[in-house]
């Protein structure tokens, strides 16, 4: 597989490269030089998701990889469903939160430690990262019982949900969480300054595991072959996808999709207030503002950091930006979503909750309209208990960790300190 930095199309790296290295000069996205049409659309969808997987990521990553060892990856990543629920008569939720961190981040996350582990080369890894919870976690579960790699996880102490820190500083092994007595934006400062450390680095390998990787990407591409899977040939004949769009990531591995070959009628990029790309694609200026706090908190991105990466699709394909729809939801709209498709039984929360409102806007008559749900409603428990005035079980994923004991260490704000207990291990 080659791929290009989109900003300097003649730094050109392969896929081993792309993975380890995650961006290009000037912070450059990579981007593959040939995303081949499938043939055989109908008997890919014919398949389960693992196989069917292989056979498109091999499409895509080609023979750098061999067949045996992304099969592999594969079935390592994708260890769980995506299933398509009816949400009510032509509309359909594909429920991307089935992991073990309950976030679509998962399929990405996982498929990207499988990557790292493969294209490692010699010599040792370490991942290391600030959370404020959720990357966090999905970061954790990815890595888990990886040889050879070690994994850091730095949060601010008493700053995250409890259950939230359960999810990942309960798993031990490879995986060490550290509880910093200070808040995320020193976690951050400290991680920067690790990276900063150029003895340090070389030292113990480390390797950000970035939300830009090309691997995760790839992995996101599968899931809508997954949706088209289960629904019927006439309902996927005419089929508009909305997706709750933060950085842009998981529609631009739906852009993938349609570019491979699947039969996607059009995308709808759905935001929070938080509409950049709406107003963009409105009145054709990229003017961000600063970001604001929303409900759908995993979406509050001004400069969504893959965009580039949607306009070189549009580009390359010769297709009109305008084919691409999309709507911007307030808060309080997002909450009168949320207890419409409660009362029409399907339980959502806000990011889905958004991507639906906004395929509902946009819906034609005759069409099938597929929206994303990106979290399992635990996942935004608070906000869904008070909004729908109910109480939700723990889902099986966070009650099974609930009952662990924390294995954190906890360190003051101290560089020095960080860097002696990188280096001990
Ligand atoms: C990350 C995230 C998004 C946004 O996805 P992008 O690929 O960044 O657009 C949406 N919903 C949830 C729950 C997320 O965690």
């Amino acid at each position: 597989m080659n791929l290009y930095n989109i900003k300097h199309p003649e730094e050109q790296v392969n896929f081993a490269q792309a993975v380890r290295q995650g961006l290009g000069k000037d912070q450059g996205l990579f981007f593959p030089e040939v995303i081949p049409a499938l043939d055989n659309i109908d008997e890919l969808l014919a398949l389960p998701l693992v196989e069917r997987s292989q056979k498109i990521l091999g499409a895509l990553i080609g023979e750098e990889i061999p067949a045996e060892k992304l099969n592999t990856m594969v079935k390592n990543a994708f260890t769980f469903p995506a299933p398509v629920a009816k949400v009510e008569e032509g509309v359909y939720a594909l429920e991307l939160f089935h992991g073990p961190t309950l976030a679509f981040k998962d399929f990405g996350g996982r498929f990207m430690a499988q990557a790292l582990a493969t294209v490692r080369g010699d010599g040792k890894i370490t991942i290391l990262t600030a959370t404020s919870g959720d990357t966090g976690a999905a970061v954790a579960h990815a890595f888990y019982g990886l040889e050879n790699i070690d994994v850091v996880i730095l949060y601010p102490q008493g700053k995250i949900s409890p259950l939230q820190e359960k999810l990942f500083c309960t798993l031990g092994g490879n995986i060490r969480t550290v509880a910093i007595n200070a808040d995320f934006d020193a976690c951050q400062a400290l991680v920067k300054q690790a990276f900063d450390d150029e003895e340090l680095r070389r030292a113990i390998g480390l390797n950000s595991a970035n939300s830009i990787n090309i691997s995760r990407l790839l992995a996101q591409v599968c899931y809508y072959f997954e949706a088209a899977a289960q629904l019927s040939p006439s309902e996927r004949s005419n089929l508009v996808v909305s997706v709750p769009s933060g950085n842009f990531g998981n529609l631009t591995a739906g852009l993938i999709a349609k570019t491979l070959g699947l039969p996607i009628k059009r995308f709808i990029a759905s935001t929070n207030a938080n509409d950049t790309v709406p107003r963009y694609l409105a009145k054709g200026k990229w003017e961000p503002n600063a970001t604001v706090a929303t409900l759908s908190n995993a979406m509050d991105v001004s400069r969504p950091n893959n965009w580039p990466r949607v306009e070189e699709l549009f580009k390359r394909n010769g297709w009109a930006l305008s084919e691409l729809h999309s709507g911007a939801v307030s808060d309080a709209q997002t909450e009168e979503t949320l207890r419409d498709m409660n009362a029409k039984g399907y339980l959502c929360e806000p990011h889905g909750a958004i991507a639906y409102r906004v395929l509902k806007q946009d819906l034609q008559a005759g069409e099938t309209g597929l929206f994303l749900c990106t979290a399992h409603p635990a996942k935004f428990k608070e906000s869904v208990e008070r909004i729908l005035n109910t109480q939700l079980p723990l889902p099986q994923a966070l009650a099974k960790h609930a009952e662990l004991p924390l294995l954190s260490d906890v360190m003051e704000n101290d560089f020095a300190a960080l860097r002696a207990y990188l280096l001990k291990k």
